[in-house]
């Protein structure tokens, strides 16, 4: 019985699916998974998790697990081993370096990987090859909103935590489908809401559950965020509500910034946004009744052509009301992926070294260079989008990829799907062979979360360890140990025993991440950024002075984008979103019979009016076209969408994948795609 017992084990990780970073023991038994037991001391959840959390961690053991690296051969791969594959890709790396130049060559990071998987992946690209062309998923969800933040408050992250936002008096949700997309977080609001009188504002295409739940819900017109929240902004500074003593002593920029809103008069943001006055002026009402607001958003406002101007609005506004700096109040962009803020603050980007130091600061470089021993070039690289044009223009030949799914994820797929057939040479690192990773030359059997150690940065900026749960199944290995394969083939010289030494080094270049050890973030204990050497960390930003030179914050003109216009005959609005149940391309998920068997497919969300007018009940199959591509899904009438509104689920890998429909249109500012400006046609395939 001792021996069967011994054979028990309990790992405390964290959730490899979603920005709240929710952290559990785990128990197992050999490798099967026996529980999942959120703790107490957790520092993001207590004893809570969301289904995900809970019953998502079958694709672990799946059966599709890659186990063995694979080498194409015409239209299929065969198994190989490490010693090929790493000689095939030493080779096609040096000789597209010494044939066609560093920038010939594009590498992409993961926002589901470990801080120091990120930071590994940079250091290749700028430190072996010599290239800044590296970026990370972020750019298709959350760059606008860390745009936004860096102009207005210095900072690319939320400005406070979870428990800012269960104590703020008002809660305003832009965009954002928090119970399904973070769901503990979401919990969290409804509580405050229902026990402690807080106030919820929802801004939404779509009648979603926190929409339901709402003191006051608007429907703005798609893409028109920006002139309602300018508007409400402007009614607040003329009815004298603005915060005097905190712009006086904090803030920069007030003259010219109540100019640029004079176009944003009530009459103006009525006819745009399509928004009653008087809803909009309940809006500035409820920020000027609440001591504390605070502001959540997503991709409803990230995901288009005006994303990061309608994010650094949302900052404008809490500026003007000095809801910055206080328990309660603040900015709270809420990031997708488990490591989305951390694939960024390790500089998986092409501007921007680990802590968002800039590439083209010669100090900064200069700090990189000794610090690894190479040069690094001064210009930024390649954003994922100009990667895309890049293979099709004939610059860039070859991709290292590793836990992207870009071929699905990313906008205009045959698009994006033309251009990895173009490539020269294309090594996919994952742990399942994804849609991407059919068009790779090489794939390279990658360990998930359960099988590695490293550190998660949440949405809170909360940094995080999780410990080894199972061996690496079959021949697969962590992320960085690969990466450092990879790299010392190219003559790097790395010698990382574990992730604690990559951080160690991370440390001592980024200040943002200074007293970061893995002592300190032994167990549960964690540390929210910015990290002073001493271990002091930052649960709330901007207590008494803004990241800037002397001190204050800035409020930032924008001007409203039109959102992309289509001809007449794609009459209908396409949004799109995640379901609770999975997650993203579904690539884990799907893999999970705890999740699969509670929803098995997607669907297509119609208003009550559609169905009426086109004749659709539950159940008819439909094929929407746009004019970059089609897809095939049966649809679901609900009241939650009104009029030509649509809505799919974004978890469809197969012919219901929503970025069939995409463009390559994008925020002007980050290249972040418009995927939320999509209009199709529909047709009817099946009746049910
Ligand atoms: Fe995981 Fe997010 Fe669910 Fe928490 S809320 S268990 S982090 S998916």
């Amino acid at each position: 019985a001792a021996m069967r017992e011994s054979r028990i084990k309990k790992t405390k990780t964290v959730c490899t699916y979603c920005g709240v970073g929710c952290s559990f023991d785990v128990w197992t038994k050999d490798r099967k998974i026996l529980k999942v037991e959120p703790q107490m001391e957790a520092p993001a959840n207590g004893i809570s998790t969301c289904i995900k959390g809970k019953f998502g961690w079958d694709f672990v053991n799946s059966e599709e697990r890659l186990t063995k690296p694979l080498i194409r051969e015409g239209d299929s791969f065969r198994e190989a081993e490490w010693e090929e594959a790493l000689a095939l890709i030493e080779g096609k790396f040096r000789e597209a370096k010494d044939t066609y130049g560093p920038d010939s060559m594009a590498f992409i990071s993961s926002s589901k990987c470990t801080n120091e998987e990120s930071y590994l992946m940079q250091k290749l690209a700028r430190g072996v090859i010599g290239t800044n062309n590296v970026d990370n998923c972020s750019r298709y969800c959350q760059t606008p909103a860390t745009v936004g933040l860096f102009r207005t408050v210095g900072y690319g992250g939320d400005s406070g935590s979870i428990t800012d936002i269960e104590q703020a008096e008002l809660v305003i949700v832009v965009g954002s489908n928090t119970s399904e997309s973070h769901p503990v977080l979401a919990t969290r609001v409804k509580r405050s809401h229902k026990l402690k009188g807080q106030k919820l504002i929802v801004s939404d295409l779509r009648k979603h559950e926190m929409a339901d739940r709402a003191d006051l819900f608007i429907q703005p017109r798609a893409g028109t965020d920006l002139v309602w929240l300018s508007a409400v902004t402007k009614y607040i500074v003329e009815q004298g509500w603005a915060d005097e003593s905190f712009l006086s002593n904090r803030v920069n920029g007030l003259d010219d910034y109540v100019k640029s809103l004079e176009k944003y008069t009530m009459e103006y943001a009525e006819q745009v946004t399509g928004l009653p006055k008087e809803m909009m002026i309940q809006v500035a009402e409820a920020v000027h009744e609440a001591d504390t607001t605070s502001v959540l958003w997503a991709m409803g406002v990230t995901q288009h052509s005006g994303g990061s101007d309608t994010s650094t609005a949302i900052s404008n506004l809490l500026l003007i009301t000095g809801n910055y700096g206080k328990p309660g109040a603040g900015s709270y962009p809420l990031r997708g992926h488990n490591n989305v803020q951390g694939a960024s603050d390790f500089g998986s980007m092409p501007d921007r070294f680990p802590g968002y130091e800039k590439v083209a600061d010669d100090a900064v470089r200069a700090k990189y260079e000794k610090g690894w021993g190479v040069k690094i070039p001064a210009d930024p690289g390649l954003n994922n989008h100009e990667m895309v044009s890049g293979i099709h223009a004939g610059d860039v030949k070859v991709m290292y990829l590793k836990g992207e799914d870009m071929g699905l994820v990313d906008s205009n797929l045959n698009y994006v799907h033309e251009a990895f057939e173009k490539l020269d040479f294309f090594v996919v690192q994952d742990i399942f062979l994804s849609k991407t990773a059919q068009y790779a030359d090489v794939v390279l059997p990658a360990a998930p979360s359960f099988e590695k150690e490293g550190t998660f940065t949440n949405t809170e900026r909360r940094i995080q360890r999780l410990y080894q749960v199972f061996e690496p199944l079959g021949d697969s290995k962590p992320d960085w140990q690969i990466i450092m394969e990879v790299a010392n083939r190219l003559g790097a010289g790395w010698t990382y025993n574990h992730p604690s030494e990559i951080m160690a080094e991370a440390a001592s270049l980024m200040p943002l991440y200074a007293g970061v050890t893995y002592d300190r973030l032994s167990g549960y204990n964690s540390l929210q950024w910015p990290v002073a050497s001493d271990g002091t960390d930052s649960p709330l930003l901007f207590l008494d002075e803004f990241p800037f030179p002397d001190g204050k914050a800035r409020l930032f003109p924008v001007e409203w984008t039109k959102p992309l216009e289509y001809e007449e005959e794609y009459d209908l609005h396409v949004n799109n979103g995640r379901l609770l149940e999975h997650f993203h391309e579904g690539n884990m998920t799907y893999k999970s019979k705890g999740i699969t068997s509670k929803t098995p497919s997607v669907f297509l969300e119609v208003s009550p009016e559609l169905a009426a007018e086109r004749g659709l009940e539950d159940g008819t199959v439909v094929r929407l076209t746009s004019p970059h591509g089609s897809v095939k899904v049966p649809c679901l009438v609900t009241d939650r969408v009104k009029g030509k509104e649509v809505y799919l689920p974004m978890n469809d890998s197969d012919e219901g994948a929503i970025n069939y429909l995409t463009s390559s249109h994008a925020d002007k500012d980050t290249d972040t795609p418009a995927y939320k400006e999509i209009s199709a046609k529909m047709e009817i395939l099946k009746t049910k």
